[in-house]
């Protein structure tokens, strides 16, 4: 069957040259063939995420990550930060491995603020906190700033944020947020096949760690860092996708990291502009929209301006080889996403407005 091009939210289409890197012949993973592929990223991928901190390269997806920050870094309580399906998930994990774990949430669309976390950070009983930057199912952006700015209220809770589809898209700098963990996942922004994930930690994230039992051994961030000392991984890593990785970064610093922000900005606000010339209203809460996907209101929520059969709108899209999404979790086909994410431009999103307005007419 033919490729359908992938305009969904992760994961996103990957370039020829990607998977050319991802084709690379095989290494050893503790040869210095390896250790020179991943010295060769590391200054790569710390200048991305403003950081002095080594960053880590798991062979998983960004859920193993999600739930190895759980198990590294909670003792006492996880408060964890609610608007999404993922972000909700992330509660149901905490549980699943044993820690006691209480849900602020927010209604899907709305971003979470700071002083609606301030306010539950007071109680004093929490030691962590979880929050997706970028909550792909509602195509919602929290503010991280603003709440990257409790930390220095709040200097023993750690921080754990999910940047799974906002990475390389948005500017984030670690250091400067004073966060303790940023984790990705490389088939949304990144562009890459789906299979890796990246991460950094902070000194005290890894001086706590340090101090937690039962924290495993295949998502142990002590053994990250231990490893990425030497550019090494704790375990064999999946080295097709470092080659991939590589690649990548190279794309990325060749087109400039400001115009890769920019890039992403511009074709968010263009397919937001498409749906509002459509009629239709958008899902997230205004200037609170997600820079690298955009998620339309199809009756989720009340005031929406126009209703279409998704499914018939999805089907009617593929026949011209593109594939969009349905909506996710309890939205699903009452909104649908559609992601700018990754490698796209203003041409390739022009081909995929035409793809929509030819539906469109036939709905
Ligand atoms: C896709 C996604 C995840 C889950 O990633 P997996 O790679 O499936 O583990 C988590 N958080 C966000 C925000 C996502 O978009």
């Amino acid at each position: 069957m033919a490729h359908a091009k992938l305009h969904i939210p992760g994961p996103v289409e990957v370039s020829e040259k990607t998977f050319k890197a991802f084709c690379s012949p095989m290494i050893g993973h503790r040869g210095q063939g390896f250790k020179d592929l991943y010295a060769k990223v590391q200054p790569q991928l710390q200048s991305l995420l403003s950081t002095k901190q080594l960053v880590y390269l798991s062979t998983s997806s960004a859920w193993g990550v999600m739930e190895g920050a759980i198990r590294n870094l909670v003792s006492k309580k996880v408060l964890c930060c609610m608007c999404g399906a993922f972000s909700d998930k992330w509660l149901d994990v905490a549980k699943r491995c044993g820690k006691n774990a209480e849900g602020l949430q927010v209604d899907w669309g709305s971003p979470v603020r700071a002083a609606q976390i301030d306010a539950r950070l007071a109680s004093g009983e929490f030691d962590a906190l979880t929050l997706i930057h970028n909550e792909t199912s509602t195509g919602t952006m929290s503010p991280i700033d603003e709440i990257a700015g409790l930390k220095k209220k709040y200097p023993n809770v750690m921080f754990i944020v999910d940047a799974v589809s906002s990475m390389s898209a948005v500017d984030l700098k670690f250091d400067e947020l004073g966060i303790d963990v940023l984790l990705a996942g490389t088939q949304k922004a990144f562009a890459m096949p789906p299979g890796l994930a990246v991460f950094v930690c902070s000194p005290a994230a890894l001086a706590k760690a340090a101090t937690i039992k039962d924290r495993g051994y295949y998502f142990d961030f002590v053994e990250f860092q231990k490893n990425a000392a030497e550019s090494m991984t704790p375990s064999t890593p999946s080295i097709a996708h470092i080659y991939a990785l590589s690649s990548k970064l190279d794309d990325f610093f060749q087109e400039g990291l400001e115009a890769r922000y920019s890039r992403h900005l511009r074709l968010a606000k263009m397919t937001r502009e498409w749906a509002l010339n459509q009629g239709f209203n958008l899902f997230p809460e205004a200037g609170f929209e997600s820079v690298t996907l955009t998620c339309i209101n199809n009756g989720a929520k009340p005031g929406n301006k126009r209703t279409v059969d998704v499914a018939k709108l999805q089907k009617l899209v593929k026949e011209q080889g593109i594939l969009i999404d349905g909506g996710y979790g309890k939205i699903k086909g009452t909104t649908f996403r559609l992601s700018n994410m990754g490698d796209e431009t203003d041409a390739t999103m022009k081909q995929l407005y035409t793809a929509l307005d030819n539906a469109m007419q036939k709905l």
